[in-house]
């Protein structure tokens, strides 16, 4: 199939991008490289450099040719800054979205596939596993826009007959088990890579956010999920899109406490991580954890990584062989292709 995939410079873009050429499928990528790298792209695809805020430029691109499948990634990320910068999150992930969605609809695709979150789940506390039907409140500018682009795409497929899947990410994390690619947020926020670098000594003390939730161990509960199953899922949902549009929980299924997560970095890596408690981080829920059962019996998914030994693994070592991510590659030879050769 000929894909194109938006934001495939980034972190979980440029794991799918990965999971297509490797299953055989033609890819091209656009990327403003606001937040991805170039090396994370391989040299031979075409990769088209620019903002989805350009419509025009979206739209040149789908009316020139046939794509068979959209996957759309490109959005920022930070719960937390979309606190601070609400309307630029909104325009800048729901804006681009309807440029790009448009622009698909307008020219005759038939297949999207979109980078949902849980987060729009919002905060609410819950003890049991969230269902593909809970309740969508999100609680942050990030998880609303994600949320929007979603309705967009129910009229999409009302209208136009554009098929979609909107896959819920749960926690994201590890690494390429090839060693092709990695996790490089800047700046970084997420536990797995914090831990990973402390340990391997690229930064000082560990900060574990709040002993005092109603959980096994006083710790949060998060739903990991290997980035490379992550990308598989979207490899298999796209086949059902001759049929219908569909949402799903993209998760692990199981959870793992704060507190699991260093016990597994020191088992893995051999080293004692320096950590120390803090206070709880706003807005924190005490568990999420994915329901992904429908998925699993609709597309036949399930997770291969889903040990979070095997997650922590990958990452380690994709950190010990880059222990200063794609920055120090861009304008170098491409990463992915001089580790194939
Ligand atoms: N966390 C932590 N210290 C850190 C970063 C994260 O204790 O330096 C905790 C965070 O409070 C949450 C869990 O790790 O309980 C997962 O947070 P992360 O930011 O990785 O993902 P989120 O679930 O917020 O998307």
């Amino acid at each position: 199939m000929k894909c194109l995939v938006t934001g495939g410079a980034g972190y979980v873009g440029s794991h799918v991008v990965a999971g297509l050429l490797d299953a055989g499928h033609e890819v091209a990528v656009i990327d403003n490289l606001s937040t991805g790298y170039r090396a994370a792209i391989p040299n031979d695809i075409r990769f088209f450099q620019f903002d989805l805020l350009d419509a025009e430029a979206i739209n040149q691109i789908l009316a020139n040719e046939k794509w068979d499948v959209v996957l759309h990634f490109a959005a920022l990320s930070l719960v937390n800054e979309s606190m601070c910068k609400p309307f630029y999150y909104l325009r800048q992930n729901y804006i681009t979205a309807l440029n790009l969605i448009e622009a698909c609809a307008i020219n005759g695709v038939k297949r999207f596939v979109f980078s949902s979150t849980a987060a729009l789940f919002g905060g609410k506390e819950r003890f049991s596993l969230i269902p593909d039907d809970a309740r969508v409140e999100a609680s942050s500018p990030y998880g609303e826009s994600k949320f929007l682009i979603e309705r967009a795409l129910v009229w999409a497929d009302q209208i136009y007959g554009m098929r979609s899947a909107s896959l819920r990410y749960f926690n994201a994390a590890g690494a390429d088990p090839l060693g092709r690619l990695g996790e490089e947020h800047t700046p970084e926020t997420h536990l797995i890579p914090l831990a990973v670098d402390t340990v391997l000594g690229l930064r000082r003390n560990l900060k574990i956010f709040g002993n005092d939730y109603p959980t096994r161990d006083g710790t949060c509960i998060r739903d990991y999920i290997h980035v490379t199953d992550l990308a598989e899922a979207h490899i298999r949902v796209i086949e059902l899109l001759d049929h219908r549009s569909v949402t799903y929980n993209l998760g692990n299924g199981l959870g793992f406490t704060n507190m699991e997560v260093v016990q597994a970095v020191e088992r893995v890596s051999g080293r004692k991580l320096p950590w120390d408690w803090a206070p709880r981080r706003k807005g924190d829920p005490s568990m999420l954890v994915a329901d992904s059962t429908l998925i699993r019996w609709e597309t036949g998914w399930s997770p291969r990584y889903s040990s979070i030994d095997v997650i922590v693994e990958t990452a380690l070592q994709w950190r010990k062989k880059h222990p200063h991510g794609y920055e120090k590659l861009v304008n170098e030879c491409d990463l992915y292709n001089s580790i194939l050769i």
